[in-house]
């Protein structure tokens, strides 16, 4: 019923409803003179027929209205829950729920899948040193760049205050090195102009990967990003770490330890 309302929008199912009021008020009208055993008057029928058309359209335009504002209002909820406000990337819900999904086709179709976990350096200092806006400039900025980096088969959320992730389905590892890099270095050479201020940043990337052959869940790979995004902050920041979770597969590729090496490019 409701469907059909905001199928048939606000006129037209206002014209239908006080269609279906006439049509009914002029039934009951006949059906009620007719077991009374009095006359079809001409008055009689003016009236069924002149009551609807005033009230019908009123009182259903007022609930028909209110019905589509909830609608809006019920859109607008969604969109809230879907994507963040500040950068149009996906809440942290949506993001994990996304992810869930990618990880599981990954797994059944024996694809790679990466994970990269990243963080504004120093954030506080920027909302210290040029006030809360001027951060919200820079967390749009880089919702910008992460998307301008990415694919549209990437997902990408932000999914803490000024934390972000990443999953690079169907990526090999080196690929997505090279990804983190580029979004490490487009942050790094920007410069965001906001009032007087000049504004540059740089962030921190972890990343985790799971190969065709292995079968890392999604929480592994979450919890080693995180573990491999520390690293990098706590090696001086602006850089990109690596975690990975089989040795074997690091060792024969020359893949470097854990979290021993950065890939920094220069
Ligand atoms: P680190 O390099 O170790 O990550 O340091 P940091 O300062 O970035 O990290 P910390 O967790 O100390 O500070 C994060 C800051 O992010 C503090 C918080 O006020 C700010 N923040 C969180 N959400 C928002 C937001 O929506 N807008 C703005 N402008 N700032 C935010
Ligand atoms: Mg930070
Ligand atoms: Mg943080």
């Amino acid at each position: 019923m409701r469907n059909l309302i905001i199928r048939l929008g606000f006129f037209g199912s206002v014209s239908v409803i006080t269609f279906v009021s006439l049509v009914l008020s002029v039934v009951v009208t006949i059906v009620a003179l007719h077991l009374a055993n009095l006359p079809v008057t001409w008055v009689g029928m003016s009236v069924s027929i002149i009551v609807p058309l005033v009230v019908a359209p009123i009182s259903s335009g007022f609930v028909v209205h209110t019905l589509f504002q909830i609608h809006e209002l019920e859109g607008v909820m969604r969109s809230m829950a879907t994507f963040d406000m500040l950068t149009g990337l996906f809440t942290r819900p949506m993001f994990i729920a996304s992810s869930t999904s990618a990880h599981h086709t990954a797994m059944r179709n024996k694809t790679s899948l990466s994970l990269l976990s990243i963080d504004i350096d120093s954030f506080k200092k920027i909302n210290d040193a040029f006030g809360h806006p001027a951060g919200d400039e820079v967390l749009k900025h880089f919702g910008d760049v992460i998307r301008q980096n990415t694919r549209r088969s990437d997902l990408s959320g932000r999914i803490g205050g000024e934390e972000f992730a990443l999953i690079l389905p169907d990526t090999d590892l080196a690929g997505s090195i090279y990804i983190a890099n580029k979004i490490r270095l487009a942050a790094k050479t920007a410069v965001i102009h906001h009032g007087e201020n000049a504004i540059r940043y740089t962030v921190s990337v972890g990343v985790a990967h799971t190969d065709h052959d292995a079968n890392v869940k999604l929480e592994e790979l979450m919890q080693i990003s995180d573990q491999a995004l520390y690293a990098a902050k706590n090696s001086g920041r602006d850089r990109v770490f690596v975690a990975d979770r089989d040795r074997a597969i690091e060792s024969s590729t020359d893949m470097p330890p854990p979290f021993s090496r950065d890939h920094t490019l220069h």
